[in-house]
């Protein structure tokens, strides 16, 4: 099946690639994302099915996540690897999937060194990294001649096994790019020093898999143009290497931003859309052939914008097609408002891969899931009730009603979405927005009856002949039972970032899990302009990002902060640190923001009493009075089911009557885990 191109709003997206000996059908490059079926017992067929379903939904061309070409550069002890003979087997799996589409697919070599999660690993010279508990060991002369013939021994499997190509990782804090920094790199000799010295070995990689793999073969060299460290390069070793990257014989220079253990963050929700290809387009006049940018480009609308001005050739985009794997199709079709878009938020994918789990994603728990949570045609179309529409009730009503139910949906609120309302409030979050359009969009071409404004009674569900009843009524904010708890200062986050209601300037806030970091940065960046497209500048120097590259690595010698004029306390009872329990990529983030804006976060606090002077609390047995204005409660949510357990007592308990999200259990709910319980019972109902 070919991608229409039927007079397409995004003709430079869709246009196809010349690369000499081969053509690219557009212009998207499915960036590198390691899920963990890399490892699984029978992991690569289920990654070939992973991989064809976004061949089929006609991506230009697909890069792996990171093989590692010898034992040493493994990301984890049972990291996967292309070494060996035998191992060209299971990765003809993928290959032959994805060809079975026009859709190119290139294998990334990936050699981790200090970044190596075991205790071999190794690096240009010893030096430890933030992020590693284990230090390496300084290859010696030997070791970095044998890893050159590793990495074009394993682009010849590679080749063999049917990939159009392979990606070098240079960047984002790997080996290639610890040796071409001197960060890294203290070596004295032929391979530290001088630039020419430092990228000799990403050098001669690149022409040793060239010389192994012939002139037919599509090597991509992934070049860390910003690496947003200290002792980063500096804009003219980057621009030299980009040059000898060319010279050495690469098809296409993919954009690296930032080292992992770089304090900048650069693919988190709260980063500007497309606020990296400035640096793409830089480099678009140092060097001929085709450039690839990234970094938070989750839209064909902003994909197309980064081509039409030029900034790159082609647009990386890796979770979009976690989120969607018929991205590409849809926006071919002029169908992009049916896309199910990324929203940043790293809590299926990324974060599961740091915790060792299968990733996949918060908005489409298919992903990495393509032969386990499947959807057919139901055999008997059901009427089916539900009740709630935020993301567990709306993800439920989709997948039945594509299995052929007929789907009715209840909430007492004016607009769908649930608590995603309130989320989407949170300056940074915006994306949120993107969940709920995709849901609407779905529920008109479904043709779902949606009742809006309307409370679902027992009477009304018992009296109507629904074969099923779908109770997605979420939670309530949890009741505290300190004294002064109805004062008038009392807030709840309701009031705050639904209703409106004026806070003053100086607050407490009871409660420091996601919610209460969310309000922190509501109340603290409350004035900020919306940083998906009009702050870019700004954002980028208030994280010390510095476009005119002055320093090596292009940072800042001070980021440019302005604080809130608020003073805010962030309250718990745990003597853990602070947000401790946040996502694991995204925690730092949201810990620095709050610490940029000198919001106090207090924990082992216990509350005494809230009256007219303020909150008083005592932390190491030592009373002291918070002088608030405001205290807003964001103690965490119990599940309201007081309907379900009405039907569960009444004869309508003999048929269906299910119980999803957060109606169901409230700990530690999510949206993903609100989502992917939706879906599971979607498909089987
Ligand atoms: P809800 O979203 O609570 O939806 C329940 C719906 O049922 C509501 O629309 C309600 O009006 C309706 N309803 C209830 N009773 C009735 C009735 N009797 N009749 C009719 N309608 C009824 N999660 C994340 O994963 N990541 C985040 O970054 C994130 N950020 C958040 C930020 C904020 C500020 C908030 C408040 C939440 C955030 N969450 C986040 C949590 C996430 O939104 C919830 O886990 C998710 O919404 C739960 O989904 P749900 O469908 O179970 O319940
Ligand atoms: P939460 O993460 O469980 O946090 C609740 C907070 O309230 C904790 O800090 C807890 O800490 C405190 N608390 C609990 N019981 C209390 C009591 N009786 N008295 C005083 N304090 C009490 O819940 P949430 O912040 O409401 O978030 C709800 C869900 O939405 C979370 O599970 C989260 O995953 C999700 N969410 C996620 C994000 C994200 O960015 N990923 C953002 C927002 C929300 P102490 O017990 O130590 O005081
Ligand atoms: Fe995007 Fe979140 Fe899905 Fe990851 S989990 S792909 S960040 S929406």
């Amino acid at each position: 099946m070919t991608v229409k191109i039927a007079n397409s709003a995004f003709p430079n997206l869709l246009a196809p690639l010349d690369l000499g000996f081969t053509t690219l059908a557009n212009r998207t490059l499915m960036g590198s994302m390691h899920t963990g079926l890399e490892e699984e017992k029978g992991g690569f067929d289920k990654l070939a099915a992973f991989y064809q379903a976004r061949a089929k939904g006609g991506v230009g061309l697909i890069v792996t996540g990171g093989i590692s070409p010898n034992a040493r550069g493994r990301l984890a002890p049972f990291g996967c690897e292309l070494s060996k003979f035998w191992q060209v087997t299971k990765h003809k799996k993928i290959t032959d999937a994805v060809h079975k589409y026009p859709t190119k697919i290139c294998m990334q070599l990936l050699h981790a060194g200090r970044y190596s999660y075991h205790p071999f690993s190794f690096a240009p010279s010893k030096v430890k990294s933030p992020i590693n508990p284990f230090t390496p060991s300084a290859m010696s002369v030997r070791q970095i001649k044998g890893t050159i013939k590793d990495f074009a021994y394993s682009a010849s499997l590679a080749q063999r096994a049917g990939y159009d190509g392979v990606e070098i990782m240079g960047s984002e804090g790997y080996l290639l790019n610890q040796f071409s920094c001197v960060r890294v790199n203290k070596r004295t000799d032929e391979w530290g020093g001088c630039v020419e010295n430092r990228m000799r070995l990403a050098i001669d990689i690149i022409k040793a898999v060239r010389e192994k793999t012939g002139e037919k073969f599509i090597i991509i060299f992934r070049l860390s143009m910003i690496d947003l460290v200290d002792g980063g390069n500096s804009w003219e070793d980057v621009v030299t290497m980009a040059k000898a990257v060319e010279a050495a014989g690469a098809t296409l220079i993919n954009t690296g931003i930032g080292w992992h253990e770089a304090r900048v963050p650069t693919i988190s929700t709260s980063v500007p859309r497309a606020a990296f290809t400035w640096i793409t387009e830089k480099m678009k006049q140092e060097v001929s052939i085709p450039l690839v940018t990234t970094n938070r480009i989750n839209t064909p609308e902003v994909a197309e914008e980064v081509l039409s001005k030029g900034h790159a050739d082609l647009v990386s985009m890796a979770r979009p097609f976690l989120a969607d794997a018929e991205f590409v199709q849809k926006a071919a079709e002029n169908k992009s408002d049916e896309i199910n878009t990324c929203i940043g938020c790293n809590q299926a994918c990324l974060d599961h891969v740091f915790q060792q789990k299968r990733a996949s994603c918060l908005v489409n728990p298919v992903a990495c899931y393509e032969t386990e949570l499947t959807f057919a045609k139901a055999k008997i179309n059901k009427r089916i009730a539900v009740v709630g529409a935020g993301p567990a009730g709306l993800a439920f009503s989709v997948y039945a009603a594509q299995r052929g139910h007929k789907v009715e949906i209840f909430d007492r609120a004016s607009e769908i979405g649930g608590q995603f309302n309130f989320a989407k409030q949170v300056p940074g979050k915006e994306e949120f927005y993107e969940t709920i359009r995709y849901f609407n969009k779905q529920i008109s071409l479904l043709d779902i009856k949606v009742h809006l404004s309307t409370e679902a009674t027992t009477e009304d569900l018992i009296n109507d002949d629904f074969d099923e009843l779908v109770i997605a009524t979420g939670i309530l904010p949890r009741k505290l039972a300190i004294e002064g708890i109805d004062h008038e200062k009392v807030k709840s986050y309701l009031d705050v970032l639904r209703d409106k209601q004026p806070i003053g300037n100086n607050v407490a806030i009871i409660g420091a899990g996601g919610i209460g970091f969310d309000v922190a940065v509501f109340l603290a960046e409350e004035h900020e302009k919306s940083p998906l497209v009009d702050n870019k500048e700004k954002w980028l120097k208030s994280w010390g990002v510095d476009q005119s590259y002055q320093n090596n690595g292009a940072l800042l010698d001070k980021p440019t902060i302005e604080k809130t004029p608020r003073n805010i306390h962030l309250l718990q009872r745990k003597t853990s640190k602070v947000g401790a329990g946040l996502g694991k990529t995204t925690g730092w983030i949201h810990r620095a923001i709050l610490q940029k804006n000198g919001v106090k976060m207090l924990a082992g606090v216990t509350y005494k009493k809230i009256d007219d002077n303020g909150l008083t609390i005592e932390i190491d047995g030592k009373e002291q009075l918070l002088d608030v204005d405001h205290v807003i409660v964001c103690a965490g949510q119990e599940s309201q089911r007081s309907l379900y357990q009405t039907l569960e007592t009444s004869k309508r308990a003999e048929q269906g009557l299910h119980l999803i999200g957060g109606a169901k259990v409230a700990a530690e709910l999510d949206a993903k885990r609100a989502i992917r319980q939706a879906a599971e019972l979607a498909a089987v109902i």
